[in-house]
């Protein structure tokens, strides 16, 4: 039996939803364990282009067992959305293949007003959010103000539940915000229209993920952004709400006991950013334009531009760090093929002194990027399949991060095509 987490190193937006749909077919369960709709994995394979809100990626292979575990903030109405969507485009969707935790908190119809409201507040020093009530919601999770999926079952404790909640929470509409209270029959409407549908989904997902344990299945834990939005180890406040580390993985599946064969970092060739926050190597003007339009750098969810750079190694080693990984994938090398030098940010320059360190949140923004300039590979490699038919400047870049960020790059990604991959030792060999 083999436990495995996928997990971004960077700022979100590495290729996660690419690589997991890439090695779900090793595994025999995929669960997401932290984060909700605000972020998009995008997955292209044979039955068209997918952003992924909230849908693990496994939906995609026959016989896998798809897991929304505890840990996510489950949205009633953009997960229902986003299975009519799959099943339009021909994934069925079943009680079989999709199980939703009874743990997990359901994300109300509040939260998305209460981030929208706190955003506007916040005017020119807003975070950034995507306004999908993320923050809201797992602010209400610790303070145990929500609702457990499984509370569905039990319809009359529900709407005592619910009408509590309702009141305590249109004290800060009102109050606060100066906006328009919810009522029970908005509530109540808003249950039918989403809930009821989700009701056969929901299950112990704890008790199913002990069996498969039990019997040597392969699990594979699914993370959302990386390591520098994790809520406790990234660019504080400018993380997400939730832990994006693999060590989080256990407990947000819904399998505490679980334990962790193998940890996949996935590490983009060069840097993106979406949203506010310091981000030391960022580029601007005619250079970033460029990168960004090779890369597609428009959010998945939003559409915003991404905020681009070269890779950062002192943000990656971190980033590895943090998660323990044990072997890298890194991705979209073909977005460079056409730089004649590559930039890469080797360090910071802190108060005037040079360091590999990854510093402190607030010493962040006073940090300037130490640029060092690679050959470049100049010709199309998105056809490449194996390691030695790389052109060599391409793999001097590979093995100069590879050695500088302490971790073995194991798949080299060269096109958003489940089959644009290079397959380098280890596991794969
Ligand atoms: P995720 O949230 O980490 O899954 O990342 P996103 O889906 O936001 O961003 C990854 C984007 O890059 C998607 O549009 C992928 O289809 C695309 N992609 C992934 N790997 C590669 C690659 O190696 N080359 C190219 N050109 N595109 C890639």
């Amino acid at each position: 039996m083999a436990n495995c987490v996928i997990v971004g190193i960077n700022w979100g937006d590495e290729g996660k939803g690419r690589m997991v749909d890439l090695l779900t077919e090793r595994f025999d369960v995929v669960v997401r364990y932290q984060g909700g709709g605000n972020a998009g994995h995008t997955v292209i394979n044979e039955y068209g282009k997918f952003a992924l809100h909230l849908l693990p990626s496994g939906i995609f292979r026959k016989g896998i067992v798809n897991i929304l575990g505890n840990g996510v903030a489950l949205d009633p109405e953009n997960l229902w959305q986003e299975m009519q969507t799959v099943s339009a485009q021909g994934i069925v969707l079943s009680p079989e293949n999709l199980k939703i935790s009874d743990r997990a908190s359901l994300l109300l119809p509040w939260h998305r007003d209460l981030d929208e409201l706190e955003e506007a507040r916040l005017g020119d020093k807003k975070y950034g959010s995507t306004k999908q009530g993320i923050a809201p919601f797992y602010s209400d999770k610790y303070q145990k103000k929500t609702v457990l999926a499984g509370e569905l079952f039990y319809p009359d404790a529900l709407r005592a539940h619910l009408s509590d909640l309702l009141e305590w929470k249109n004290l800060t509409l009102t109050k606060v915000y100066g906006a328009k209270p919810y009522t029970m029959a908005k509530l109540e409407e808003w249950m039918e229209a989403y809930c009821e549908k989700l009701k056969p989904y929901i299950c112990d997902t704890g008790d199913f993920l002990r069996s498969a344990q039990m019997k040597g299945k392969n699990i594979l834990f699914e993370a959302q952004l990386g390591s520098l939005r994790d809520l406790d180890y990234g660019i504080h406040p400018y993380t997400t709400s939730s832990n994006t580390l693999a060590a989080y993985a256990p407990i947000g599946s819904g399998l505490p006991s679980a334990r962790l064969d193998d940890i996949v970092g996935v590490v983009k060739a060069y840097s993106t950013c979406v949203g506010e926050g310091p981000f030391v190597c960022e580029l601007f003007g005619d250079e970033a334009e460029r990168l960004r339009r090779a890369g597609a750098e428009y959010g998945a969810k939003t559409g915003r531009p991404r905020r681009v750079g070269p890779l950062d190694i002192v943000a990656t080693r971190y980033g590895v760090q943090v998660q323990g990984a044990t072997e890298l994938a890194l991705t979209k090398l073909d977005v460079l093929s056409e730089m004649e030098q590559i930039p890469v940010c080797v360090r910071y320059l802190v108060d005037g002194r040079e360091t590999d360190r990854f510093p402190f949140p607030a010493a962040l923004g006073g940090a300037k990027p130490v640029l060092e300039y690679m050959d470049g590979w100049k010709c199309d490699i998105s056809g490449v399949r194996r390691w030695e038919d790389l052109p060599e400047a391409a793999r001097r870049y590979v093995l100069f991060i590879e050695e500088a960020v302490g971790c073995p790059i194991t798949y080299v990604s060269v096109g958003p095509e489940r089959d644009s991959i290079i397959l380098r030792g280890r596991n794969n060999a």
